[in-house]
């Protein structure tokens, strides 16, 4: 590695909108984001449902009638 060609590293506060915060190395002190390791749905098995216009409701209905 060269001298002096590589930005410096500092330890930095991630902050994230869940509230999560944890620490990591980065070449800014400070940093927040949306959405991290503890909220994404990926990680956290949570499914959004994008319900547009009622439909999953309508379904429901249906299922419920039977
Ligand atoms: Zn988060």
């Amino acid at each position: 590695m060269k001298a002096g060609i590589h930005p410096k590293t500092v330890k930095t506060i991630v902050k994230c909108a869940c509230g999560e915060t944890f620490e990591t190395l980065s070449i800014k002190p400070n940093l927040n984001v949306d959405i991290c390791s503890k909220c994404h749905p990926f990680f956290t098995g949570r499914q959004k449902l994008v319900d547009t216009g009622g439909r999953v409701d309508k379904f429901k209905k249906r299922m419920e009638q039977k």
